[in-house]
């Protein structure tokens, strides 16, 4: 008969991330493997990420502050949000778990947009809850799709703010008239995994819904814009009453103590923040202004990565790509089959996968 499992691993699939270079280089048998399908940056971490993991003498004898104080004061400070409202994860996939693990019973239901982060859904299933997808208008996060999904049954609203994979953004004004009329039991989740890039004046100020709304939980993560998503840390600012049932749930020494001293000296570095910002920009117009000239249309971005449509199958061009060495991520993955995902890396990064991805097509259309 074998071990009995839980009902809700019946159907549950595991995750699937974006490769690591190394199983690109072992399939594909080749020594340089470029690799923009993740949003990772590869512009690297700050060189003061690098001297303050140096400088840790015996610190790592002994468990790590389990309420991450030096980082939770600093990012308070920087914020100006009282430091209670904290929560610190290993990487923000870990708090989605969490959130999912205090907010989701059997038969609940959540509440996730089409064509985005998919560990919503994964954390939803994982606990037996009820996945609603709300249908994008134009490739855009559908609010008031949102609002009409809402039932007696619904606990959580998940929206990732800019979207991944699309890139864009809802506005303030979109969220503030969203959160006046979502129930105030309804969690609503914000991702902001992406919201170090989105400098447009209209991005929202969650700093202003925090204090307003008790329901609302904001996520943003280490891995993207400071470059340490191998180290694992991300955090969650949201009411007091949020926070103390995700340390109910916590794992013990969630955080490590490398992860937390990283995120501190990434902080501090501000100067290396703008050249990553500068980076982004200039390597996100190259992107822009090559697929405009090309007549390819593609989704403003406001994040490290674009999303183009080519036109044809991107499960075969990216297949392609990766026996020229590059990794770009298929739309297919995301339920756009004529789509790619594009992390913006370093200049000659970019220009190699504009280059790859032209050729491609070039001979595609012969
Ligand atoms: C990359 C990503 C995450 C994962 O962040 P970690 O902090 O590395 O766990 C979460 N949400 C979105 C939308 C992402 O794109």
């Amino acid at each position: 008969m074998g071990i009995q499992f839980k009902e809700s691993m019946k159907d549950l699939k595991s995750f699937k991330p974006a490769k690591v270079i190394q199983d690109i280089k072992d399939t594909y048998q080749i020594q340089e493997v470029i690799k923009l399908a993740a949003n990772e940056n590869t512009f690297g971490a700050s060189p003061k990420v690098l001297a303050a993991i140096r400088e840790i003498d015996d610190e790592f004898i002994r468990y790590p502050d389990g309420k991450v104080r030096i980082l939770r004061n600093k990012l308070a400070e920087l914020q100006g949000i009282p430091e209670e409202k904290y929560f610190f994860g290993n990487g923000s996939f870990e708090i989605l778990s969490l959130l999912s693990k205090i907010l989701i019973d059997e038969g609940d239901e959540s509440i996730v947009s089409e064509t985005s982060f998919g560990w919503y859904k994964s954390v939803t299933a994982i606990e037996g809850g009820k996945i609603v997808v709300v249908p994008q208008v134009n490739l855009r996060v559908n609010l008031p799709g949102m609002l009409e999904a809402i039932t007696e049954r619904t606990k959580v609203i998940w929206i990732c703010n800019p979207n991944n994979p699309t890139g864009n953004y809802v506005t303030h004004d979109e969220l503030k008239d969203f959160l006046s009329k979502v129930p105030n039991h309804i969690a609503v989740v914000i991702d902001e995994a992406y919201a170090e890039y989105a400098t447009n004046e209209d991005f929202p100020r969650v700093n202003e819904f925090i204090q307003t709304y008790e329901n609302i939980i904001v996520l943003r993560t280490f891995s993207k814009f400071y470059g340490l998503a191998g180290v694992r840390i991300g955090y969650a600012i949201a009411n007091e009453s949020v926070i103390d049932e995700l340390f109910k749930v916590k794992m013990p020494h969630n955080v490590n103590a490398l992860a937390q001293k990283a995120a501190v000296a990434a902080l501090e570095d501000i100067e290396f923040q703008e050249k990553c910002l500068r980076n982004n920009i200039e390597g996100r117009n190259y992107y822009e202004t090559s697929f405009r000239n090309r007549g390819l249309e593609f989704v403003p971005s406001s994040t490290n990565f674009v999303l183009v449509n080519i036109n044809c199958s991107s499960k075969s061009v990216c297949e392609e790509m990766l026996k020229r060495g590059v990794y770009i991520r298929p739309g297919a993955e995301f339920g756009l089959e004529n789509y790619v995902r594009i992390s913006i890396g370093r200049k000659e990064e970019n220009e190699k996968v504009v280059e790859t991805l032209f050729e491609i097509l070039d001979e595609q259309d012969k």
